[in-house]
């Protein structure tokens, strides 16, 4: 049996690489050994060696699932480059050419094929596989499995019949770049893996400096014209949430000498195609995009990335934060937000996705997966903690190293107790249930975070006199001192951190989250971040947070 001596030498012999990065090393171990194995790193932290070195070493075939048609005769050339033989059988060949590849593969000579999941429900394939010995499953982008991430592709869901079907059990490793807890629990579950091996490393950039910054939309723009005249000479992607909003920041920024373009799906493929050129080149200095910007970009000195708006989940901000600093070199992303982009996101997730074929209670678990993925998101602009750790630890890494950069440790926002705000807030919603009753449903009917502020700073509003006795709500007035945006900002962490939870109905109403039972203890303590770091000034000198 081969062991990591035997894989250092072939790290050494196929691919010239003196060492193993971390997390390599145990997955290819327990390969070797056996064992099935999960990791978990991101794109460019060298995924594909986990399964290539295993698949020189092992005696039988390695099939390799992927995803990427396009990029398969790409790999396999790659492999072939360094010495390691290896077919691929997918649809851009002719029946000939599979048949050719599959022979080859059967031949004995190959270490691995590289087939599309699709493939392997064929009765071609499931003949061959039936026939040659499979020693290893490696499924690449294997969070397409996942119902939870964005690029569910059904046809993964066959992997695990299709291992079951073998004459002799391979041992099946999967690997992915965008896995937080519960895309791991299904890829574990539905892939079949037994007690894995599992790895998750590489998360944390340390060359990116990580900021939040919240701003009305008027001091966001503000904000990103100076930071952006500032920085003439760097390269930059600013991305907004509108097609719109691209087109009006890209001239705005145009009228001020920046050399900027723009860039949504909305516009001719051969702009799209001269926008990104001159980015590429540096002939433009800045792209405002939408999302629809950045697959498949190669640009190693981008030195920021601004988000004029909040995104939909962790995982769309880390991949597109991420495109800052490609080369190693520091590099700067912010996220500029305000409670308008919650709102925004909200109705977007309740307009639900234009998906006909799904049942009611389909897209009900669709739009409950997506609000889950914004409150990950909302956590991120509210968090007191590093952003570097928010986000490692989103994606399941535990991470001990100090922080590398962000705005919440350099420490220039204070941040204050709002432990009794916080307990009278569930009080009063605790108060509101029991004056208004259940509804129809038969479940508590609950208000809107407007009235609950009203009723805790004890309006006057004559509706608090004349509808359901609200005044005598026991804690109509306990909070008269407290400015309402405060108790808004406090009723917003609360909805973040899972002690409220927003429902939607035809107005959206505050009631329990899964961790409201905390508010009542003892030992429950909750603060906020104290200022809102002014939106002013370029990026350096705010940074002072009185500076702007
Ligand atoms: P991923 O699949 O995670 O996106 P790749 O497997 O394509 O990443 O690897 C990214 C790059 O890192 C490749 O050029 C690869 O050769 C290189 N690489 C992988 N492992 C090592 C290593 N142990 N030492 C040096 N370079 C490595």
């Amino acid at each position: 049996m081969a062991d990591m001596n035997d894989a250092r030498a072939a790290l050494k012999h196929y691919f010239g690489y003196d060492g193993f990065r971390p997390g390599q090393e145990p997955l290819i171990e327990a390969i070797l050994q056996g064992r099935d194995a999960l990791g978990v790193m991101p794109t460019g932290a060298g995924k594909s060696i986990c399964y290539q070195i295993p698949a020189v070493l092992l005696g039988g075939l390695t099939v390799v699932v992927s995803p990427l048609v396009s990029l398969m005769a790409d790999q396999v050339a790659g492999l072939e480059d360094n010495g390691i033989h290896a077919v691929y059988v997918n649809s851009t060949q002719s029946l000939e050419e599979q048949s050719a590849a599959l022979a080859e593969a059967a031949s004995g000579r190959c270490d691995a094929v590289y087939v599309a999941p699709e493939r392997l429900g064929t009765q071609q394939f499931t003949n061959f596989a039936a026939r040659n010995r499979i020693a290893l499953l490696a499924i690449d982008e294997a969070h397409c499995v996942s119902q939870w991430g964005q690029d569910f592709r059904p046809a993964y869901l066959g992997i695990g019949d299709f291992s079951a079907g073998l004459p002799y059990r391979p041992v099946i490793a999967a690997f992915t770049a965008t896995a937080t807890e519960r895309v791991r629990h299904d890829i574990v579950n539905l892939v079949g893996l037994r007690n894995p091996q599992v790895s998750v490393t590489g998360f944390d950039r340390t060359n990116l400096y990580f900021d939040v910054i919240k701003a009305t939309p008027t001091a966001k723009r503000q904000w990103i014209e100076r930071y952006v005249t500032a920085r003439p000479d760097e390269s930059g992607i600013i991305y907004c949430a509108t097609r719109k909003e691209t087109e009006a920041l890209a001239d705005d920024l145009r009228g001020r000498g920046i050399a900027a373009v723009c860039y949504h799906a909305g516009l001719p493929a051969d702009e799209r195609s001269r926008a990104q050129r001159d980015f590429v080149n540096d002939d433009a200095h800045v792209v405002v995009a939408t999302n629809a910007f950045g697959m498949g970009i190669d640009k190693s000195n981008v030195r920021y990335v601004v988000h004029h708006n909040m995104p939909d989940s962790i995982e769309a901000y880390y991949q597109e934060a991420g495109r800052a600093g490609r080369d190693g070199e520091p590099a700067r992303c912010t996220l500029l937000w305000s409670d308008g982009d919650i709102t925004t996101r909200r109705r977007f997730i309740e307009m639900g996705s234009d998906n006909e074929r799904l049942s009611a209670d389909e897209a009900e678990i669709i739009r409950n997966r997506r609000r889950v993925l914004l409150d990950g998101m909302i956590g991120y602009c509210r968090t007191t903690d590093c952003l570097h750790r928010y986000i490692t630890s989103y994606f399941g890494e535990t991470d001990d190293t100090p922080c590398s950069g962000c705005s919440n440790c350099d420490s220039e926002f204070e941040t204050v107790d709002v432990t009794k705000i916080a307990v009278a807030v569930s009080r009063c919603v605790h108060d509101v249930q029991v004056l208004l009753g259940l509804g129809e449903n038969g479940r508590p009917r609950n208000l809107g975070a407007g009235k609950l502020t009203q009723i805790l700073r004890g309006s006057d509003a004559q509706e608090m006199h004349d509808w359901r006795h609200l005044d005598s709500a026991p804690t109509y007035g306990s909070l008269r001192d407290v400015p309402a945006a405060r108790i808004r900002d406090v009723i917003s962490q609360m909805t973040s951190d899972g002690y409220l939870a927003v429902e939607d109905g035809k107005y959206q109403t505050i009631t329990f989250g899964t961790r409201a039972a905390q508010t009542v203890r003892n030992d429950f303590h909750m603060v906020i971040k104290q200022v809102e770091r002014p939106a002013g000034r370029d990026g350096e000198s705010s940074y002072g947070g009185s500076s702007g």
